[in-house]
């Protein structure tokens, strides 16, 4: 890097950082959980952008080439996807290959932890590599609840964005089956060749389907998809010990950074159930709702009425958007779970009433922290047998969750257990992992499972 590439331009942290037209363009999804990035593409191709799932770590080693090591470990593995890819994209189309055909896709959270860097930093790296400085960053915030308002046509914003809100919970209860299943498959292997198959299904029905917001004929096809992997399973395999995961949202569903933790454990007889990726959705969306709420009645004691009804309307709108996502979701989790056992989301008020029973954290300070240390508790009051907390090496809210959890886990007396990860491969996590198995097996055994089977 020779010294003017090392002066960072701010202007283009505004400039080319941001909600950007896609019309035209290629849209890269970086790949976190599996299934919901493909049906999230598949969504977006349904409503005419040309939508693309990045391949991932296999440019792990371009990614801590440009990182230090001090950033958290998804900022790293997203690096390297997205120079892995455009290295590939530029060997394969030569002098034809031009950056500015592509938007790539990096949102970010406000509040206090490293996420809303994660695209700045990003940034300052391809402005420092001459081909991709024009490569521009898409970005979606929860400080406007994730917007879509200027990457389509406005007239399509509100139809995608309900679409898109599906697709997360169609690709939540593909991963909730998957889980529920593959414990007690008659044949191993079976449960990963059928749920891979389902989702290339999903994908065509959103495609399909999602810009007429057909929902019932994609919950049609799921209803077939559930009916199958049912004959799946073997009824003589009694049931597992059960163990739920929070964590942080990236690393608890991207399975090869966190050393698919929830086959490990199924190894060593597990049935787990993972956090839904819904739940984080609706947690943006209700904190929203709740700072309009709170910036309402700051406003009406001090009779600023021009805010007053700013404020008021964003309550109407985060509130008519989280009483849609809960009622969607409710429906879809209803129709589910008249045909299999499969566990359900908590509404985020909830898990907010937890905190405020056990007096254990607040939502003024937001982050994951919020959602994992109620999920903990909700977890314990259901009758799991054992919690894994899975997180990047020096997460923030996921230190915090562990610190507040770790004691109250052995005063309700359920196993717990730790699983920071980054790119290297810890000696004694399988020894770790195995004990803790060892451990919810004897909970099981005295207690029994979860209540609501
Ligand atoms: S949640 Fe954790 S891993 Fe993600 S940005 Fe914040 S500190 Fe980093």
């Amino acid at each position: 890097m020779n010294s003017s590439n090392k002066v960072i331009k701010f202007q283009s942290l505004t400039e080319k950082i941001g909600r950007f037209d896609l019309k035209d363009k290629i849209f890269l999804i970086p790949q976190m959980n599996r299934i919901g990035s493909h049906l999230l593409a598949a969504t977006f191709r349904g409503f005419g952008i040309h939508a693309k799932v990045m391949y991932t770590c296999k440019g792990l080693e371009l990614g801590q080439e440009y990182t230090s090591g001090k950033e958290c470990y998804p900022c790293q593995i997203t690096m390297g996807d997205i120079l892995y890819y455009m290295k590939n994209e530029k060997e394969r189309l030569g002098d034809s290959f031009n950056p500015e055909n592509y938007i790539y896709f990096m949102p970010e959270a406000d509040g206090p932890c490293r996420f809303g860097m994660y695209n700045k930093y990003q940034r300052i790296v391809l402005d420092s590599i001459p081909e991709l400085n024009k490569l521009k960053i898409g970005s979606l915030s929860t400080e406007d609840g994730y917007s879509l308002d200027g990457i389509i046509d406005k007239r399509h914003v509100r139809e995608l964005r309900k679409t898109a809100y599906f697709s997360v919970v169609i690709a939540d209860v593909l991963d909730r089956l998957l889980w529920r299943i593959r414990p007690y498959e008659k044949e191993p292997g079976v449960t990963d060749e059928f749920i891979e198959r389902s989702m290339h299904i999903m994908e065509e029905v959103f495609q399909e389907c999602g810009p007429k917001k057909d929902f019932d004929k994609i919950l049609d096809r799921l209803e077939v998809i559930i009916r199958e992997g049912k004959g799946i399973i073997d009824p003589d395999i009694p049931k597992k010990p059960l163990i739920g995961i929070v964590g942080e949202i990236y690393l608890r569903t991207h399975v090869q950074a966190n050393q698919d933790i929830i086959r490990v454990l199924e190894r060593y007889g597990a049935e787990v159930l993972n956090a839904s990726i819904a739940e984080w959705v609706n947690y943006t969306t209700y904190d929203k709702l709740r700072d309009a709420r709170i910036g309402f009645w700051l406003n009406l004691k001090k009779l600023r009425l021009g805010k007053v009804k700013e404020h008021f309307n964003k309550i109407l709108d985060f509130g008519i958007e989280l009483l849609y996502q809960e009622f969607k979701q409710k429906q879809v989790y209803r129709r589910v779970r008249s045909l299999i056992d499969l566990s359900g989301d908590h509404k985020i008020a909830h898990l907010e009433n937890i905190l405020r029973e056990e007096d254990l954290f607040n939502f003024d300070i937001g982050t994951e922290a919020c959602l994992s240390i109620p999920g903990i508790v909700e977890y314990v009051r259901e009758k799991f047998n054992g919690v894994v907390n899975v997180y990047p090496f020096t997460c923030m809210p996921s230190t915090i969750t562990s610190a507040i959890s770790r004691p109250l886990m052995t005063k309700y007396k359920v196993p717990y257990l730790d699983t920071p990860y980054d790119s290297s491969t810890q000696p004694g996590r399988e020894a770790a992992i195995r004990t803790f198995m060892y451990q919810a097996d004897q909970h099981f055994k005295r207690n029994g499972r979860k209540m609501k089977d």
